[in-house]
C-alpha cells in the first residue's frame, strides 16, 4: 500500500467514526484455528472490541446472497462513543455507491429530524454526534426488504457494533429493523413511541424516514417527531 492509498484508507475509517487503530495479532489463538467456525463466521460477540475489528471481520463479505449486487459494504458512520445509535433496515442505492448509511433522500430527512428536533428542544446535537447503521450492510436488490436469513447473518455484526458502542439508547427506524432488534412481531404503528429493550439498552421504535417521505403520511411525521423528542430527552437531559 503506498502513502496515497494509506491516506485514503485512513480517511475512509475517519468518516466511519473510527478514530483509533489497533494492531491485530497475526498469530491465531491455539484453540481457534484460522478458518475454523469462529474465525469464519465472526459470530463471537466480544464486548468492548474496537469497531475496526468488526469491520475487519466483515472483510469482503460473501456470507449471504446480498454481496452479489453490492458495490460497497455500508458499515456505519458517526461517533464510536455515541450515547444514541440509529438503526435502519439496509442501504439503498446512494448508500451502496458511497459506503455510508443514510445519505440519500431518506438520509437527508433523518439528518433534519435529528438536528431539527434537537435544536427545537434546546439540545446541541449534530448528526456526527450520534452513530448510524443498518441491520444489513449490503443493499438488497431493488431495495427489497432483507430476508430473515440475511438479517440473521448480518445481524451478528450489528449486535457487535451495539455491544461495542454500548449507547444509552437505540432508535430503531421502521418495522423491519424493529422486528430484528426487539423480536416483536407487531407492525411499526403499534410499536412506535414505546420503549423496548435490546439486552439492557432501552430501544425506541419510530417510523422509517422513507415512509415519512411519502407525502400522505403527515400524521406519521408528527408522531415520529414526538418519538424523537422522547428519545433525545431521555439520552441528553
Ligand atoms: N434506508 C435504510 O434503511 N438505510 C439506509 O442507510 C438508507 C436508507
Amino acid at each position: 500500500m503506498d502513502a496515497d492509498q494509506l491516506r485514503q484508507y485512513l480517511e475512509f475509517y475517519q468518516d466511519l467514526g473510527i478514530k483509533t487503530l489497533y494492531e491485530r495479532k497475526a498469530t491465531p489463538a491455539p484453540d481457534s484455528p484460522a478458518g475454523g467456525p469462529d474465525a469464519d463466521q465472526g459470530v463471537r460477540p466480544t464486548a468492548g472490541e474496537p469497531l475496526l475489528q468488526i469491520l475487519q471481520d466483515i472483510g469482503d463479505c460473501t456470507r449471504c446472497r446480498l454481496h452479489e449486487g453490492r458495490h460497497k459494504i455500508v458499515f456505519g458512520v458517526g461517533n464510536e462513543h455515541a450515547p444514541l445509535v440509529f438503526v435502519g433496515e439496509g442501504p439503498g442505492a446512494d448508500e451502496d455507491a458511497q459506503g455510508i448509511p443514510f445519505v440519500g433522500r431518506a438520509g437527508q430527512l433523518l439528518t433534519q429530524m435529528i438536528e431539527g428536533t434537537a435544536k427545537k428542544e434546546g439540545i446541541n446535537l449534530r448528526r456526527e454526534d450520534v452513530y448510524i447503521c443498518n441491520v444489513v450492510k449490503c443493499r438488497p436488490p431493488d431495495n427489497r426488504t432483507p430476508e430473515p436469513d440475511e438479517m440473521e447473518i448480518c445481524g451478528q455484526f450489528l449486535y457487535r457494533q451495539l455491544t461495542t458502542i454500548a449507547p444509552k439508547a437505540i432508535c430503531v427506524l421502521g418495522g423491519t429493523a424493529a422486528k430484528a432488534i426487539t423480536g416483536h412481531k407487531e407492525g411499526v404503528t403499534k410499536m412506535r413511541g414505546k420503549w423496548f429493550r435490546w439486552r439492557d439498552i432501552p430501544v425506541m421504535v419510530t417510523y422509517h424516514p422513507s415512509f415519512l417521505l411519502r407525502g400522505y403520511n403527515q400524521e406519521a411525521k408528527r408522531e415520529a417527531w414526538e418519538d424523537l423528542k422522547k428519545i433525545l430527552h431521555f439520552v441528553y437531559d
